[in-house]
């Protein structure tokens, strides 16, 4: 038995190694990395820009504590990401992971309040589902029942909207009165919960393992700016799947041309080469609390200088070998086959997403949106079915009474035409293997 545990008794081979989009385990079997990991190897497995940044860094140094010295990386690093930022967010505060990410916007949040005399501001309203992390605070945030109830007592769970799930509602979501009427439940819940007690509105523009890779309808990422500004409530995008590049823009909310007041990055900032994540801030927010006093927050990898070269490394090489426009050709090329699939198997209730971070949902009815029943256990089989046919995809235990069985598919950004075909041939022979097992 290994001494080893995570969140269940699920064996799984071990790795030997994994190059671009692929990956080997050690009989010698190989596995098309098609969701990219947990969506965080963008850039592929093994890329050579980055393990020689990482070897030139390492011999130079692999730590330097924030409170001794500033390093060149993250200095590099920073500047990087805030040039990517949008305007008026030039400030970077580095962590190690998506949910240091959500813990320290929300807390940068709540003492930028205070500089502004704002104590009673300490609620930040969520979507359900959503998921904003693990640790206790981002649970405090994140909508999804099954992982939060048994911690309940433990931390203050915050005020939810339901998420823009157009399609499950009967509503386009190209019709901007789609996106006015998801907008309209977060200006009612501030009203609701009193808005001089709301501190913050934390989003994914286009969602990632809660919701299946849901893109938010026309004029909603528009609208809830709009909604924000008015009321005093800050804006966090929560961007650590959607960040780097995964969606066809360096940011999901580019697609929508808005700026919020805080960003959460990690997954694809690291690219699989490290743990590495970042809240980019507010210039003005960041020296408001910087005068009060300092952040009172921190840890101890924060800008490790080994982090911060492979992410470097990574960003270059996205922008060097223009991965962004091939998410967008490679994404369209992926939902189009997907969308054949569906054609074939009336169990695709949907397909979505945007760019590389797309995703497919099952029902047993698509017309009605009547999920799958619990007891076919679709999360879990297909997932498994596909994995021993050398395919990896992504699902997530949605259910708990709120999402149906989606599947993501977000293979690196590297990938190409025929490796796509390969991929999609792997899924459907999978699906059908899936599709006999389903009682009829
Ligand atoms: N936020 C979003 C949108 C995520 O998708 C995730 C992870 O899946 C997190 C936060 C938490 O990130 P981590 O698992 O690195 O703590």
């Amino acid at each position: 038995m290994s001494r080893l545990f995570y969140q269940t008794r699920l064996e799984r081979p071990q790795l030997d190694r994994a190059d671009g989009i692929y990956m080997w385990d050690v009989t010698g079997k190989r596995y098309i990395d098609g969701s990219s990991g947990a969506m965080v190897s963008n850039i592929g497995h093994s890329n050579p820009r980055v393990l020689a940044a990482m070897k030139t860094q390492m011999e130079k140094s692999t730590f330097g504590y924030r409170l001794h010295f500033q390093t060149e990386a993250s200095e590099a690093l920073a500047e990087r990401a805030a040039g990517l930022a949008p305007e008026g967010l030039n400030r970077v505060f580095f962590v190690s992971g998506g949910s240091e990410a959500t813990e320290s916007a929300m807390k940068l949040a709540r003492q930028y309040a205070l500089t502004r005399g704002q104590a009673q501001r300490y609620k930040v309203i969520s979507r359900m589902p959503s998921y904003h992390g693990a640790t206790l605070g981002a649970l405090s945030v994140t909508g999804y029942a099954p992982m939060t109830a048994p911690f309940d007592p433990m931390m203050r769970a915050m005020p939810k909207i339901p998420a823009p799930r157009a399609y499950l509602d009967g509503l386009d979501p190209d019709d901007p009165a789609t996106g006015a009427h998801y907008a309209q439940m977060l200006e009612d819940k501030i009203l609701e919960e009193g808005p001089q007690t709301v501190l913050a509105f934390i989003v994914e523009p286009i969602g990632g393992a809660s919701t299946g890779a849901l893109v938010s309808p026309a004029g909603y990422m528009q609208r809830i700016r709009q909604i924000c500004d008015h009321y005093g409530v800050l804006l966090i995008h929560d961007e650590v799947m959607t960040g780097g590049g995964r969606t066809g823009r360096f940011f999901a909310a580019e697609h929508w041309d808005v700026a919020p007041d805080l960003i959460c990055l990690s997954k694809g900032f690291g690219g699989g080469y490290v743990p590495l994540g970042a809240v980019i801030a507010r210039d003005d927010m960041v020296e408001a609390v910087l005068d009060a006093g300092g952040f009172i927050h921190g840890h101890t990898y924060a800008g490790n200088p080994l982090a911060c070269a492979a992410g470097l490394a990574v960003i270059d090489e996205i922008e060097e070998n223009g991965l962004m426009a091939n998410t967008c050709r490679m994404g369209a090329h992926l939902k189009s086959r997907l969308s054949d699939l569906m054609q074939k198997y009336p169990m695709i209730g949907d397909v979505r997403g945007e760019g590389l971070l797309l995703a497919f949902e099952l029902m047993a009815d698509r017309r009605s949106k009547t999920p799958l029943p619990v007891e076919f256990n679709a999360f879990d089989r297909l997932v498994e079915i596909a994995y021993q046919n050398g395919l990896i995809i992504y699902s997530r235990r949605t259910r708990g009474g709120l999402s149906g069985d989606h599947f993501l598919v977000c293979p690196p950004m590297i990938v190409n035409e025929p490796q796509l075909d390969e991929l999609i041939g792997l899924l459907d022979q999978s699906l059908s293997q899936f599709m006999a097992e389903v009682p009829s």
